[in-house]
Protein backbone atom coordinates (compact mmCIF):
# COMPACT_ATOMS: atom_id res chain seq x y z
CA UNK A 1 0.00 0.00 0.00
CA UNK A 2 1.81 3.35 -1.13
CA UNK A 3 -1.23 5.70 -0.34
CA UNK A 4 -2.99 7.11 2.40
CA UNK A 5 -5.62 5.08 3.29
CA UNK A 6 -9.10 5.99 2.05
CA UNK A 7 -12.24 4.02 3.81
CA UNK A 8 -15.52 5.16 2.63
CA UNK A 9 -19.31 4.32 4.37
CA UNK A 10 -21.84 3.51 1.89
CA UNK A 11 -24.89 3.67 3.18
CA UNK A 12 -27.13 2.92 0.68
CA UNK A 13 -30.55 4.32 1.09
CA UNK A 14 -30.83 3.83 5.02
CA UNK A 15 -31.04 6.79 6.95
CA UNK A 16 -33.54 9.93 7.84
CA UNK A 17 -32.01 12.91 8.19
CA UNK A 18 -32.00 12.23 11.88
CA UNK A 19 -30.65 8.64 11.83
CA UNK A 20 -28.26 10.26 9.74
CA UNK A 21 -27.05 12.31 12.17
CA UNK A 22 -27.17 10.09 15.08
CA UNK A 23 -24.64 7.87 13.13
CA UNK A 24 -22.71 10.73 11.92
CA UNK A 25 -21.99 11.86 15.56
CA UNK A 26 -21.47 8.32 16.94
CA UNK A 27 -18.91 8.04 14.54
CA UNK A 28 -17.36 11.57 15.68
CA UNK A 29 -17.11 11.10 19.01
CA UNK A 30 -15.47 7.23 18.86
CA UNK A 31 -12.97 8.47 15.87
CA UNK A 32 -9.52 8.80 18.35
CA UNK A 33 -7.92 11.27 15.61
CA UNK A 34 -8.27 10.61 11.74
CA UNK A 35 -4.60 12.18 10.85
CA UNK A 36 -3.03 9.80 8.73
CA UNK A 37 -6.77 8.27 6.99
CA UNK A 38 -8.90 9.39 4.27
CA UNK A 39 -12.63 8.95 5.74
CA UNK A 40 -15.70 9.61 3.99
CA UNK A 41 -19.80 8.50 4.36
CA UNK A 42 -22.22 8.52 1.59
CA UNK A 43 -25.50 8.92 2.58
CA UNK A 44 -28.52 9.01 1.06
CA UNK A 45 -29.22 12.29 -0.80
CA UNK A 46 -31.59 13.91 1.41
CA UNK A 47 -29.20 13.61 4.24
CA UNK A 48 -26.22 14.97 2.27
CA UNK A 49 -26.83 18.61 3.18
CA UNK A 50 -27.43 17.74 6.71
CA UNK A 51 -24.24 15.47 6.46
CA UNK A 52 -22.01 17.97 5.27
CA UNK A 53 -22.86 20.60 7.32
CA UNK A 54 -22.61 18.51 10.78
CA UNK A 55 -19.14 17.11 9.32
CA UNK A 56 -17.78 20.57 8.09
CA UNK A 57 -15.38 21.10 10.95
CA UNK A 58 -14.45 16.86 10.73
CA UNK A 59 -12.29 14.94 9.03
CA UNK A 60 -14.85 12.88 7.41
CA UNK A 61 -15.86 13.72 3.71
CA UNK A 62 -19.16 13.65 2.52
CA UNK A 63 -19.81 11.29 -1.12
CA UNK A 64 -23.32 11.08 -3.24
CA UNK A 65 -24.04 7.87 -4.40
CA UNK A 66 -24.87 8.52 -7.68
CA UNK A 67 -25.70 11.09 -10.01
CA UNK A 68 -26.86 12.31 -13.65
CA UNK A 69 -24.52 13.06 -16.56
CA UNK A 70 -26.59 16.34 -17.29
CA UNK A 71 -25.77 19.28 -15.88
CA UNK A 72 -29.68 20.52 -15.15
CA UNK A 73 -32.66 20.73 -17.10
CA UNK A 74 -35.76 18.50 -17.38
CA UNK A 75 -34.88 15.22 -16.14
CA UNK A 76 -37.47 14.46 -13.62
CA UNK A 77 -36.25 12.63 -10.23
CA UNK A 78 -32.00 13.79 -11.14
CA UNK A 79 -29.55 15.34 -9.53
CA UNK A 80 -26.24 16.61 -11.34
CA UNK A 81 -22.83 16.91 -9.67
CA UNK A 82 -23.11 20.87 -9.33
CA UNK A 83 -25.78 20.33 -7.29
CA UNK A 84 -23.91 17.58 -5.19
CA UNK A 85 -21.18 20.26 -4.88
CA UNK A 86 -23.98 22.49 -3.85
CA UNK A 87 -24.92 20.35 -0.61
CA UNK A 88 -21.38 19.66 0.44
CA UNK A 89 -20.37 16.51 -1.14
CA UNK A 90 -16.18 15.91 -2.32
CA UNK A 91 -16.72 12.40 -3.49
CA UNK A 92 -19.44 10.40 -5.74
CA UNK A 93 -19.86 7.01 -5.67
CA UNK A 94 -20.48 5.49 -10.35
CA UNK A 95 -21.21 1.81 -11.46
CA UNK A 96 -22.06 1.15 -7.77
CA UNK A 97 -23.36 -3.19 -8.56
CA UNK A 98 -26.50 -2.61 -7.36
CA UNK A 99 -26.83 0.88 -9.97
CA UNK A 100 -25.96 -1.44 -12.49
CA UNK A 101 -28.12 -4.41 -11.81
CA UNK A 102 -30.94 -2.84 -10.70
CA UNK A 103 -31.26 0.30 -12.19
CA UNK A 104 -29.44 -0.94 -15.55
CA UNK A 105 -26.96 1.25 -15.82
CA UNK A 106 -24.37 0.32 -18.60
CA UNK A 107 -20.74 1.14 -19.19
CA UNK A 108 -21.67 3.57 -21.47
CA UNK A 109 -23.92 5.47 -19.27
CA UNK A 110 -21.50 4.95 -16.30
CA UNK A 111 -19.02 6.99 -18.18
CA UNK A 112 -21.07 9.99 -18.76
CA UNK A 113 -21.52 9.97 -14.89
CA UNK A 114 -17.84 10.09 -14.68
CA UNK A 115 -17.05 12.29 -16.58
CA UNK A 116 -19.60 14.85 -15.71
CA UNK A 117 -18.50 14.59 -12.14
CA UNK A 118 -15.43 15.29 -13.02
CA UNK A 119 -16.76 18.04 -14.76
CA UNK A 120 -18.36 19.33 -11.47
CA UNK A 121 -14.91 18.66 -9.63
CA UNK A 122 -16.16 15.66 -7.51
CA UNK A 123 -13.98 13.15 -6.66
CA UNK A 124 -14.87 9.50 -8.27
CA UNK A 125 -15.08 6.05 -6.54
CA UNK A 126 -15.61 4.08 -9.74
CA UNK A 127 -16.80 0.69 -8.80
CA UNK A 128 -16.21 -2.20 -11.32
CA UNK A 129 -16.66 -6.04 -10.46
CA UNK A 130 -17.59 -9.14 -11.86
CA UNK A 131 -20.62 -11.29 -11.34
CA UNK A 132 -20.49 -14.52 -10.01
CA UNK A 133 -21.20 -16.35 -13.40
CA UNK A 134 -18.37 -14.43 -14.72
CA UNK A 135 -16.25 -15.70 -12.37
CA UNK A 136 -17.38 -19.10 -12.31
CA UNK A 137 -17.28 -18.49 -16.45
CA UNK A 138 -13.60 -17.53 -16.28
CA UNK A 139 -14.04 -14.21 -17.47
CA UNK A 140 -13.42 -12.21 -14.58
CA UNK A 141 -10.74 -9.80 -16.47
CA UNK A 142 -12.62 -9.76 -19.47
CA UNK A 143 -15.37 -8.25 -17.73
CA UNK A 144 -13.43 -5.53 -15.73
CA UNK A 145 -11.24 -4.81 -18.76
CA UNK A 146 -14.85 -3.65 -20.17
CA UNK A 147 -15.71 -2.01 -17.27
CA UNK A 148 -12.79 -0.09 -16.85
CA UNK A 149 -11.89 0.66 -20.96
CA UNK A 150 -15.51 2.00 -21.55
CA UNK A 151 -15.96 3.59 -18.05
CA UNK A 152 -12.43 5.89 -18.00
CA UNK A 153 -12.96 6.56 -22.02
CA UNK A 154 -12.23 10.09 -23.22
CA UNK A 155 -10.19 10.20 -19.40
CA UNK A 156 -6.83 11.88 -19.54
CA UNK A 157 -4.04 12.03 -16.75
CA UNK A 158 -4.85 15.67 -15.29
CA UNK A 159 -8.61 13.88 -15.69
CA UNK A 160 -7.96 11.61 -12.95
CA UNK A 161 -5.94 13.18 -10.01
CA UNK A 162 -8.06 12.19 -7.17
CA UNK A 163 -9.74 8.76 -8.97
CA UNK A 164 -10.39 5.86 -6.85
CA UNK A 165 -11.28 2.24 -8.27
CA UNK A 166 -13.07 0.33 -6.34
CA UNK A 167 -13.04 -3.45 -6.90
CA UNK A 168 -16.07 -4.97 -5.55
CA UNK A 169 -17.37 -8.69 -6.88
CA UNK A 170 -20.21 -8.75 -7.44
CA UNK A 171 -21.23 -12.19 -5.20
CA UNK A 172 -19.05 -10.60 -2.21
CA UNK A 173 -21.52 -7.72 -1.84
CA UNK A 174 -24.33 -7.67 0.62
CA UNK A 175 -23.57 -11.73 0.82
CA UNK A 176 -21.35 -12.29 3.38
CA UNK A 177 -19.24 -14.12 1.30
CA UNK A 178 -15.58 -11.57 1.18
CA UNK A 179 -12.99 -12.64 -1.42
CA UNK A 180 -10.05 -14.08 -0.44
CA UNK A 181 -6.96 -12.08 -0.23
CA UNK A 182 -5.45 -13.70 -2.64
CA UNK A 183 -8.11 -13.29 -5.07
CA UNK A 184 -8.23 -9.72 -4.18
CA UNK A 185 -4.46 -9.34 -4.55
CA UNK A 186 -4.85 -10.47 -8.23
CA UNK A 187 -7.71 -7.99 -9.48
CA UNK A 188 -5.80 -5.37 -7.50
CA UNK A 189 -2.54 -6.23 -9.27
CA UNK A 190 -4.17 -6.58 -12.59
CA UNK A 191 -6.20 -2.80 -12.61
CA UNK A 192 -2.80 -1.18 -11.82
CA UNK A 193 -0.94 -2.89 -14.50
CA UNK A 194 -4.03 -1.72 -16.57
CA UNK A 195 -3.78 1.39 -15.89
CA UNK A 196 0.02 1.93 -16.08
CA UNK A 197 -1.01 0.82 -20.21
CA UNK A 198 -3.94 2.75 -20.15
CA UNK A 199 -2.19 6.01 -18.65
CA UNK A 200 1.25 5.57 -17.27
CA UNK A 201 2.59 4.07 -14.54
CA UNK A 202 3.19 7.40 -12.20
CA UNK A 203 -1.33 8.06 -12.75
CA UNK A 204 -1.39 4.16 -12.14
CA UNK A 205 0.12 4.84 -9.03
CA UNK A 206 -1.91 7.98 -8.03
CA UNK A 207 -5.16 6.06 -8.07
CA UNK A 208 -6.35 4.70 -5.07
CA UNK A 209 -7.64 1.19 -5.31
CA UNK A 210 -10.74 -0.20 -2.76
CA UNK A 211 -11.57 -3.24 -2.02
CA UNK A 212 -15.68 -3.62 -1.56
CA UNK A 213 -17.24 -6.73 -0.96
CA UNK A 214 -18.77 -8.27 3.02
CA UNK A 215 -15.98 -6.15 4.74
CA UNK A 216 -16.04 -6.26 8.07
CA UNK A 217 -14.17 -5.46 11.52
CA UNK A 218 -12.88 -9.27 11.15
CA UNK A 219 -11.73 -8.87 7.69
CA UNK A 220 -10.57 -5.37 7.20
CA UNK A 221 -6.74 -6.05 8.71
CA UNK A 222 -6.43 -8.80 6.36
CA UNK A 223 -7.71 -6.96 3.15
CA UNK A 224 -5.46 -3.74 3.82
CA UNK A 225 -2.60 -5.71 3.89
CA UNK A 226 -3.41 -7.06 0.94
CA UNK A 227 -0.92 -6.19 -2.42
CA UNK A 228 -2.34 -2.97 -3.76
CA UNK A 229 -5.40 -2.62 -1.48
CA UNK A 230 -5.39 1.31 -0.72
CA UNK A 231 -8.93 1.55 0.87
CA UNK A 232 -11.99 -0.40 1.55
CA UNK A 233 -15.36 0.85 0.80
CA UNK A 234 -17.64 -0.98 2.86
CA UNK A 235 -21.57 -1.37 2.82
CA UNK A 236 -23.68 -2.39 5.33
CA UNK A 237 -21.01 -2.50 8.58
CA UNK A 238 -20.50 0.63 7.87
CA UNK A 239 -24.04 1.57 9.33
CA UNK A 240 -22.59 0.37 12.30
CA UNK A 241 -20.77 3.27 14.19
CA UNK A 242 -18.50 1.15 16.14
CA UNK A 243 -17.74 -1.51 13.40
CA UNK A 244 -17.03 1.70 11.21
CA UNK A 245 -14.69 3.34 13.79
CA UNK A 246 -12.69 -0.16 14.11
CA UNK A 247 -12.40 -0.71 10.37
CA UNK A 248 -11.43 2.89 10.14
CA UNK A 249 -8.87 2.11 13.03
CA UNK A 250 -7.48 -1.02 11.62
CA UNK A 251 -6.67 0.66 7.94
CA UNK A 252 -5.05 3.51 10.10
CA UNK A 253 -2.81 0.88 11.86
CA UNK A 254 -1.87 -1.25 9.56
CA UNK A 255 1.66 -0.96 7.53
CA UNK A 256 2.42 -1.07 3.81
CA UNK A 257 3.13 -4.66 2.58
C1 LIG B 1 -21.17 -1.81 -1.02
O1 LIG B 1 -22.31 -1.44 -0.91
O2 LIG B 1 -20.39 -1.19 -1.74
C2 LIG B 1 -20.75 -3.02 -0.31
C3 LIG B 1 -19.55 -3.47 -0.52
O3 LIG B 1 -21.66 -3.62 0.54
P1 LIG B 1 -21.36 -4.70 1.68
O4 LIG B 1 -20.15 -4.21 2.45
O5 LIG B 1 -22.60 -4.74 2.52
O6 LIG B 1 -21.06 -6.00 1.00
Amino acid sequence: MTHRPLIVGNWKMNGTIGETLKRVTAIDRQLEDGAGIDIVVAPPFTALYSASVALQDLPIKVAAQNLFYESEGAYTGEVSGSFLKDVGCDYVIIGHSERRHIFHEGDEEINRKVRAALAAELAVIFCVGETDKEREGGQTFERIEEQLRIGLQELHVHDIEDFCIAYEPVWAIGTGKTAKPDQVAEVHDWIRNYLAKRFDAPTANSIRLLYGGSVKLGNAEALMKTSNVDGLLVGGASLDADEFVGIVEVAGHVESP
